[in-house]
């Protein structure tokens, strides 16, 4: 799954994401090897938090019995209440027969509502309420929780196939299903307790397999709390046996983007509508009953029946429609291998489509809305997808395992993407393309989503993390492969050894130094939780540590060892010590000796990162010190762990090390820290000579050196930069910024370093020094004394800008392959100058906007458009932002629409400004995806800071209302409209909004308070050391 990701014209701040408590967490978990015996089990704990956990285990064991007692009580309770309500179910309209099957039983009661027993032929309520408090007390005797009150599925059933009928209603967005679940009988029990939520079920019906006869169900009922569907039976299952589960059911095809939900578009005026599927992580339970668990592979084979108009999509080819005399057709899709149900999917819509076949015979098809499809808009999708999965099969040495892959655009979409198997699911702005109109970065984003989508064909789908607790496993390979699987399509572009540095490993450096970030692995119990693991920790952070670990291990040999691990667990389950146990084997191979699994534990299981801190001038004898703690930006903050302060924090760490003088560098040497502090002898260590720590920037630490050794750097980088690698250039630049804002170092470091970046030719550490500006920029744009910083900012641009220049022409395909360095430079710098207030910078922007304007040609360079339009907006007339309005609502290009509607947040009119933010929540006019980001570009905007701030505590409720589900969408938002806030006073207003807020995102808004506090605390300690340093600097 692709989160929504851009590569901002400013480059974007770290959305503070989510954690958990880190008091709940154990150290050891590491699941044994069979993933699938042991994947439901109890998991091995460390001792050190044995006795906590267990104490806080009898407590949330008693909490639990009570919690049941209630619910019981007032499930009997609603029980008689809607007796006397007359049994008025608003579920969806009822499709198929009901209680003509043989031992069959009905459920009455709407979907997902509280637990209500079921009418019977066996007579009297009164009878089942008294089974069920015996049932209950029998638990509660047991000191156990009943089968369908657990976190997690009982392992007594397997699915091993499942039949699923659907009918879409496209008339009135419903749909009925009948399923078919094979089942294996692992423990003998007289409860079948399956995932199902928002269904209208019909009936119910259990058989031995193959024979006639049914199993008695005695009564069935939901149980919201856990989203399961739970069917008693007379008699217990028995092990060994084989089962078939048939559940009939209806249930809406929804308004939202979760499950099986509907959307639509314009078509010659007419509206069409399609219905397609969101599975992941937990929303195939609602569209069907189902074991709805990664570990719970099984094989599927789907048949949709519709209107003749539509055509019906899934993961498999179509094996054989069947026409209907009254314009209804069902397609029968063949078998699907081995899967999980989260990458199940369907769609059905009258898209049209065009094909390629890859090498090896793989059919790929991209379905889009007809008018796309014929301007040529996923042409540019569709050829790399053909080349993508050659390279893919090549790497991997692992065919893809499916007879075709579609591509489905579709115009909403909660994610940038979605990998389903065979059918994978794209919003349309990240995969459609018009090359006449698009920039590089536009290309960039299309080009890496579809990399990583593909990757999970692989990571994920072929082989699937046991539990969601690593989801980095696929996430991290998928985000990282963005960057190898592009720089195979365009192989001058170094995106793995440089631009993966900006846009992943600076980025969530960023994120992964606040002290309430959280583990990569991070543990999951409840459905609720599972969005949460969807963040950019597991995300970038996953993709840094495969880097680090490709880059130590060889990359050769890292290649080889995925290639072992993909062959052993395709169409199964893998957890992370199965991916150390096959790296370890393939080092060995090759006569290395690392214990992978310690070394990684370390970095996957422990939130945080490292600064090293490498001393080399307070010993003699060419020894220098080395030191590691934790990185965090605000040191008052209290550690979230009490138990645990931060000098507990201890990794392993592959430190590479290089020694320079004025005109050489050695080679790297590799030393293993492990302990807090350590002394090493470094050869040739001459008075004159540096030390340059993480070399290229493929460890995921910060280095800090003595002042002695940053002048020294500072000294090399003005006079002969190009002894340091392009990418360390970026990564000092990055560590010093972030060194001093979390107060390791003077606050003129940095700024002393940017001084070289006149003669800085090459894009990396410009980009890198852009990105590092940005939060300074922020915590400065609302002072009094703004101007002196600005100053200087412009000062260190300007050369570079004028040797630059413009761009004149517009980009066509082999000039973006051939010069996507200097034209990524080039507009760089434009940003900077432009953002800073560049006189002839402003003129530029201004005179191409206004001959746009009067012409009605838009001349404008296509990799610069968004800063045009956005300083256009911000200096001229109010003409100009309703000109820029009304090509918002004539252009059909996506990539046009998103950019001019971010041009009207770049406004200095308060007004205007008000007015988009109301405007934003009306979905006939902004997207729901788009409206977020128009809030928090407002909240970017100085000027509209404190209006967005103030808008998103009066919508809360129903910003919380929309987002809500899509816990992503919602933390983004929270973090966007808040990390720039940084007085007393916003901070109190925070805290004083989060005391009287309803809603989720709990996690957020904490985060976010440590982010203010740490933005209050820099204001306080060291604004004004920046400012004098820079008084002092303008008047040399
Ligand atoms: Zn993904």
């Amino acid at each position: 799954m692709a989160l929504e990701e851009k590569r901002e014209k400013r480059p974007p701040v770290t959305p503070m994401m989510i954690e958990e408590e880190a008091a709940l967490r154990n150290g050891s978990r590491g699941l044994p090897p069979g993933p699938w015996a042991e994947a439901a089990g109890p998991r091995p704990r460390t001792t050190e938090r044995h006795i906590a956990v267990h104490k806080r285990l009898v407590l949330g064991f008693a909490v639990s019995i009570l919690a049941l007692l209630a619910v019981t009580m007032i499930a009997v309770l609603l029980s008689v209440r809607f007796e006397e309500c007359g049994a008025a179910a608003d579920g969806p309209p009822r499709a198929g027969g009901n209680g003509s099957l043989s031992g069959v039983a009905r459920q009455p009661h709407g979907a997902g509502q509280s637990p209500r027993p079921e009418e019977d032929a066996r007579g009297g309520e009164a009878v089942e309420e008294e089974e069920e408090e015996e049932e209950e007390e029998e638990w509660q005797r047991r000191r156990e929780l009943p089968p369908w009150a657990r976190p997690r599925l009982p392992r007594h059933l397997r699915p091993l196939h499942y039949n699923l009928m659907l009918t879409a209603f496209m008339e009135n967005f419903t749909f009925s299903g009948e399923v078919n679940v094979q089942l294996e009988v692992r423990n003998a029990s007289r409860y079948i307790v399956l995932h199902a939520h928002r269904m209208h079920i019909e009936a119910v019906r259990v058989a031995e397999d193959k024979l006639a006869g049914g199993v008695r169900v005695a009564r069935t009922f939901f149980y919201p709390q856990t989203q399961v569907f739970v069917v008693v039976l007379n008699r217990s299952l028995e092990v060994q046996k084989s089962y078939n589960l048939k559940i009939i059911y209806n249930a809406l095809i929804e308004n939202e983007l979760l499950g099986f939900f509907r959307s639509s578009y314009v078509l010659h005026g007419e509206r069409r509508f399609l219905g397609v599927t969101q599975f992941s992580p937990t929303h195939a339970r609602k569209a069907f009953p189902c074991f709805d668990e990664p570990i719970y592979k099984a094989t599927f084979k789907i048949s949709i029946r519709h209107q003749a108009t539509y055509l019906s999509l899934s993961n498999m080819p179509v094996e054989t429609s069947v026409f209907e005399e009254d314009g209804w057709v069902t397609d029968h899709f063949s078998q699907t291998p081995l899967m999980s149900t989260y990458y199940l999917a369907w769609a059905v819509c009258n898209f049209t489509y065009r094909e390629t076949v890859t090498k090896s015979g793989v059919v790929v098809r991209l379905y889009a809305r007809p008018d796309a499809i014929r301007r040529g808009s996923g042409d540019y999708a569709l050829n790399i997808t053909r080349r993508l999965i050659e390279f893919y099969e090549d790497y991997f040495k692992v065919p893809y395992s499916l007879p075709k892959l579609d591509l489905l655009a579709v115009p909403k979409h909660p994610y940038a993407a979605m990998e389903n198997w065979g059918l994978s699911v794209f919003v349309e702005q990240r995969i459609l393309l018009d090359p006449s109109i698009s920039s590089i970065l536009y290309l960039l984003d299309v080009t890496m989503v579809i990399v990583h989508e593909l990757c999970h064909q692989w990571f994920g789908d072929l082989v699937t993390p046991v539990w969601w607790e690593d989801v980095w496993l696929k996430e991290g390979f998928a985000h990282y492969f963005e960057f190898v699987g592009t720089d195979y399509l365009y192989p001058g572009w170094n995106m793995e050894k440089q631009r993966f540095l900006t846009d992943v490993l600076h980025e969530v450096m960023l994120l992964d130094g606040l002290a309430s970030s959280h583990p990569v692995s991070q543990e999951v119990q409840q459905a609720s939780d599972i969005d949460r693991v969807f963040d950019w920790i597991a995300y970038k952070k996953g993709a840094a540590l495969i880097r680090m670990l490709a880059s130590f291990m060889g990359h050769s040999v890292f290649q080889m060892g995925l290639q072992d691990y993909l062959t052993i667990h395709k169409y199964g389950n893998a957890a992370r010590n199965d991916l150390w146990n096959t790296l370890s084997k393939a080092l060995k191979r090759v006569g290395k000796s690392v214990n992978i699994q310690e070394v990684m534990d370390q970095w996957t299981l422990q939130m945080g990162y490292p600064v090293i801190t490498i001393l080399g001038n307070e010993t003699t004898d060419n020894i220098i010190v080395i030191s590691q703690e934790r990185f965090v930006y605000d040191s008052d903050t209290k550690p979230k762990d009490p138990a645990r302060g931060d000098n507990s924090y201890l990794w392993q760490i592959p430190l590479t090390i290089a020694v320079g003088n004025t005109s050489h560098i050695s080679s790297e040497a590799i030393i293993w820290v492990s302990n807090k502090s350590e002394h090493h002898r470094i050869p040739a260590l001459e008075e004159a000579s540096w030390l340059l720590g993480n070399i290229n920037q493929t460890g995921y630490f910060r280095v800090n050196y003595d002042i002695r050794n940053w002048k020294l750097l500072i000294n090399q980088l003005t006079r002969n930069h190009e002894v340091i690698s392009v990418s360390n250039r970026a990564g000092l630049i990055d560590d010093a910024f972030n060194l001093a804002r979390a107060g390791y170092l003077p606050q003129n470091i940095p700024l002393e370093i940017m001084r070289y970046l006149s003669e800085e030719k090459d894009f990396l550490p410009w980009h890198a020094a852009s990105r590092a500006l940005y939060p300074l920029d922020k915590l400065l744009d609302r002072t009094e004394n703004y101007n002196i910083f600005n100053e200087y900012i412009l000062r260190q641009v300007a050369s570079m800008y004028l040797k630059l220049g413009w761009p004149t022409n517009n980009l066509n395909k082999s000039l973006v392959q051939a010069s996507y360095q200097h034209e990524e430079l080039r507009r760089e710098v434009i940003m900077l100058a432009c953002s800073f207030g560049n006189k002839h910078c402003h003129q530029q922007a201004a005179t191409l906007i206004s001959d746009w304007i009067s012409s009605n040609r838009n001349r404008i360079p296509l990799n610069v458009r968004d800063i045009v339009y956005c300083t256009g907006v911000s200096l001229m007339d109010e003409d100009v932002w309703e000109f820029i309005w009304m090509k918002f609502h004539s252009t059909t290009a996506v990539s046009e629409k998103k950019i001019l509607l971010e041009a009207l947040t770049c406004s200095d009119d308060r007004n205007l400004l008000n007015r988009l933010l109301n405007l934003s929540l009306n979905s006939e006019v902004v997207l729901d995806q788009d409206a977020i980001d128009v809030i928090i570009h407002v909240a970017r905007n100085p000027h509209g800071r404190d209006l967005a701030w103030k808008f998103f505590r009066e919508k809360w409720k129903i910003l919380n209302a929309r987002y809500g589900e899509a816990l992503f969408m919602n933390s983004k938002l929270v973090s966007g409209v808040t990390e720039f806030l940084n007085t007393e006073g916003e901070l109190r207003e925070l805290k004083n909004f989060i005391k009287s807020y309803e809603g989720g995102a709990a996690v957020s808004f904490s985060r976010a308070v440590e982010t203010v506090e740490a933005n209050v605390r820099w204001q306080r300690l060291y604004k004004e050391e920046l400012f004098q340093w820079l008084r002092k600097s303008l008047t040399q």
